[in-house]
């Protein structure tokens, strides 16, 4: 099923591409005057990325949590080729079309029971901006537009629009930079219990209180579930959500889950808030819904949060973005999940798990290495210090892999279909980096 990398490769980029490359195109979280070097890609296929110079890369971050099965996939090709010939583009007002519909049935069936009413927008920042929105017009419908706060937990990553980088980890979020235009939130310390750790009633202690003191202000508890991502790559206790979820009852707030990273499969679960076997009032869907194929994401929310949103006033949910359900875009996100569904996924991430635990586990060893953990289909490496990113990142591609590792983290989430060698070849160059 899956196509090995096809020729012809595309023209590789010259030395003059590369210099406008350098000079004029912004890459992320990059300088403009000093950035360091971007290695040109040709093609891929499978888990392997071709760079032009005709190295092949084994893939170990699926482009950011996004390429589930893989790149240039026969199946999400058609898809997009087929809905092409109809339609790429028609506006969401006042029309809706197939690829929209079929989607939304698959989301409300996969999700938490509860969540029922969707709304499409373009990017994982924009669904939480959309998440947090609903948040603030649910409590403003109540007639209690006070309550426009947020509370999330430190360590925590949610996007880089403006509310969305209000509730990111306040230190790795930078909200020094940003302080006189960033909304105040509160934020609960880290959960501090591991996955599979023992149960520790007190983890929780301090988000209870702060819910408690600032009730009346706040609108809703946004948090990653089990798995904070670019925050930190952490995993906590599923205790935790299911102790968040009564707090937010007992005290009247929303509970907003965002699963941009976590859905889909890439924790062992289809989505991370059924290790917890908890729903919240909104989800947010992005990165693999698409199968890595098109920018698309999705805001889930209860018929209470959306009854209360149209009863109050104006009526209408405030939002509404130009390509809100583009077609192409719903049509591969439709494409892929059914790929994964009629996939053995659970098996595939359960073996992923164990070699990767068996694999990284000698990295625990070292003394410069503070911590090693996987779940699912994720393995991360925690280093001590922060590590040369443009060191490693060479390092890598002359070991054949392409790994990105961020602060203090050397960490892989592979597309599922990865065949036992090639994991091995990057778990090998993570551990071989952890040592130098
Ligand atoms: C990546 C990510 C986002 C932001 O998604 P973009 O598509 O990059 O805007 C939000 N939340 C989580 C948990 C993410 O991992």
């Amino acid at each position: 099923m899956i196509c090995a990398i096809s020729p012809p490769w595309g023209f590789p980029l010259d030395k003059e591409d590369l210099v406008f490359d350098r000079r004029h195109l912004w890459h992320p979280y990059t300088s403009m005057t000093e950035p360091l070097p971007v290695y040109p890609v040709a093609s891929a296929g499978g888990v392997h990325i071709r760079l032009a110079d005709g190295r092949e890369l084994v893939d170990g971050m699926s482009s950011w949590w996004a390429a589930i099965h893989g790149y240039n996939h026969p199946v999400l090709n058609q898809a997009i080729t087929d809905q092409t010939a109809r339609m790429a583009h028609v506006m969401f007002g006042g029309l809706t079309h197939e690829p929209a519909v079929e989607l939304g049935r698959l989301l409300v069936a996969l999700t938490p029971e509860p969540l029922t009413r969707v709304f499409f927008s373009d990017s994982g920042s924009v669904a939480v901006e959309v998440a947090l929105k609903m948040a603030l017009q649910y409590q403003h419908a109540l007639g209690r537009p006070e309550k426009y706060r947020l509370l999330t937990i430190q360590g925590g990553y949610h996007g880089d629009t403006f509310h969305a980088m209000s509730v990111c980890d306040p230190i790795t979020g930078m909200h020094h930079i940003f302080r006189h235009a960033l909304p105040h939130q509160l934020f609960a310390p880290k959960p501090r219990c591991g996955f599979n750790d023992d149960w520790d009633e007190e983890d929780i202690d301090e988000l209870a209180r702060l819910m408690a003191e600032h009730r009346n202000e706040l609108a809703a508890v946004i948090v990653e579930p089990i798995v904070q991502g670019a925050g930190g790559m952490r995993f906590y206790h599923p205790e935790y959500l299911r102790r968040l979820r009564s707090l937010c009852d007992q005290h009247d707030l929303l509970l907003i889950f965002d699963e941009i990273a976590t859905g889909f499969g890439r924790s062992g679960k289809l989505f991370a808030a059924e290790h917890a076997g908890v729903a919240p009032d909104i989800m947010c869907l992005g990165k693999a819904l698409t199968g890595g194929y098109l920018t698309l994401a999705a805001t889930l929310a209860t018929d209470r949060v959306a009854d209360i949103i149209s009863a109050g006033k104006p009526g209408v949910f405030m939002h509404g973005p130009t390509f809100m359900a583009n077609p192409l875009a719903c049509s591969v996100a439709v494409a892929s999940i059914k790929l994964l569904l009629a996939s053995p996924w659970q098996e595939l991430l359960q073996a992923m798990e164990k070699q990767l635990r068996r694999e990284l586990a000698p990295a625990a060893m070292l003394p410069q290495v503070r911590d090693v953990r996987v779940l699912g289909g994720i393995g991360v490496i925690e280093m001590r210090e922060e590590v040369d990113v443009g060191t490693l990142q060479r390092f890598f591609v002359e070991q054949g892999v392409w790994i990105r590792p961020f602060a203090n983290l050397i960490y892989i989430m592979p597309p599922y279909i990865i065949k036992a060698d090639d994991l091995r070849r990057l778990t090998a160059a993570m551990v071989a980096a952890a040592a130098q």
